[in-house]
């Protein structure tokens, strides 16, 4: 990675960048056994979703769907385009329902592992939706999928209307370089380009090329790293599972948690207060829970004693009270 980008890489920054990523969108093509015209790569997975909202979202018919509580950029960027929203809530465990977005007939966005919520759904539900709504693009944000989840990406061989959305800022670390892709039909692919042309087509800077390069050449080490992840992820579970919490079954590079002994906001304040950062939401139906990020062994043996004392003192406190 650090060898790719050297300093004649450096001095080339005076010229333009590649703007049909041509050796990138190769390598992800042979990567995944696509070909070139399946793959659109953009200036982070973000800037993808906006397009696909531009694209693949009918603002005066039908409009979009996607789960009441999953990445918070999706209903951004309904309101931008001024597309009518359809959030379908979650159900009793926290799941995405296949079920609820079969035969919808809107364009649907899905995460998969959804956030924060780190549940997956199965290749089998993915093609449900997927089959059921043949006339209108089903978009799967694959975020998180390299951290165990199922990818559907081998649908896009047998369907033209699914769109499978990844990023190289999880599991390939290079969220600061801002690189995104997708996985289509050509028509699909085409339609995306057709934007980026329109607005910039120069959005990859030729840095962010080389690193993403670099990245599917090692492809092995990143995998690698995700398996590792998923080790802590497990011992994370364990641990909090051990002192009550409830953990939902995730399979992203972060757990979504709950204690009966400690309410969300007031344990994400008191871990902060120990220089530990979690996420916590304020919205309603997921207030008790929060997201906390997998990071290294040390880093969760580190969270784990720091809630164990938090635990000890609402403890001690909840004695003095009575
Ligand atoms: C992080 C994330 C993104 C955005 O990724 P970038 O490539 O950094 O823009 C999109 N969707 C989900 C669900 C994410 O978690």
């Amino acid at each position: 990675m650090i060898r790719a980008i050297s300093r004649e890489q450096v001095q080339d920054l005076r010229l333009y960048s590649d703007p049909e990523c041509g050796i990138l969108r190769e390598k992800i093509a042979k990567q995944f056994g696509f070909e070139k015209a399946n793959i659109f790569v953009s200036n982070g997975s973000d800037d993808i979703l906006n397009f696909a909202f531009m694209a693949f979202c009918d603002t005066d018919r039908c409009g979009v769907a996607f789960p009441e509580i999953s990445y918070g950029f999706y209903q951004v960027y309904a309101d931008l385009h001024g597309v009518n929203a359809k959030r379908i809530p979650l159900g009793s465990n926290f799941e995405v329902c296949a079920k609820d977005y079969v035969h919808i007939g809107r364009t649907v966005v899905i995460a998969n592992p959804n956030a924060p919520t780190g549940i997956a759904l199965s290749k089998a539900e993915i093609e449900r939706i997927v089959a059921s709504n043949p006339d209108h693009v089903v978009l799967i944000d694959e975020a998180y999928v390299d951290f165990g989840a199922e990818s559907c990406i081998d649908l896009v061989r047998q369907y033209e209307n699914l769109l499978v959305v990844r990023t190289f800022s999880k599991s390939y670390s290079l969220a600061g370089a801002r690189l995104g892709f997708a996985i289509g039909s050509r028509a699909l692919i085409e339609d995306l380009e057709k934007i980026k042309y329109s607005t910039n087509p120069y959005n990859i800077n030729r840095l962010t090329l080389l690193a993403g390069s670099a990245a599917m050449d090692e492809n092995d080490f990143y995998m690698q790293n995700c398996r590792i992840i998923e080790e802590n992820r497990a011992y994370l579970t364990d641990a909090l599972t051990a002192l009550g919490f409830q953990v939902l079954p995730s399979k992203a590079n972060f757990v979504f948690a709950q204690s009966p002994e400690i309410d969300g906001e007031a344990l994400y304040r008191e871990l902060k207060a120990r220089g530990i950062l979690i996420r916590h939401f304020k919205t309603e139906s997921i207030r008790n829970f929060n997201r906390i990020t997998i990071g290294t062994m040390e880093e969760m043996q580190a969270l784990v004693a720091a809630v164990k004392a938090i635990l000890n003192d609402a403890k001690k406190q909840k004695e003095t009270e009575l």
